[in-house]
């Protein structure tokens, strides 16, 4: 699945939300999600992101590698 990261946190563009074809991205308080179990990996959304917040979890920089965590963590299923 793919992960939105730390450059969301108080940014939530939203341009990623509208170019979902399963609309798996959710609003949090201060970032946007994906559905870990929803997402197809089409990989749309890392393009349409401003700010280069999403990845493919497998291409994570290992300073981000905690957001697979904390993305299951949201839709309670960690
Ligand atoms: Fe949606 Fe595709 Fe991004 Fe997954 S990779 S969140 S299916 S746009």
């Amino acid at each position: 699945a793919h992960v939105i990261t730390t450059a969301c946190i108080d940014c939530k563009d939203g341009a990623c939300v509208p170019c979902c074809p399963v609309d798996c991205i959710y609003e949090g308080a201060r970032t946007l999600y994906i559905h870990p179990d929803e997402c197809i990996d089409c990989g749309v959304c890392v393009s349409a992101c401003p700010v280069q917040a999403i990845y493919e979890e497998s291409r994570l920089p290992p300073e981000l590698a905690n957001f697979t965590a904390i993305n299951r963590e949201y839709f309670g299923d960690a």
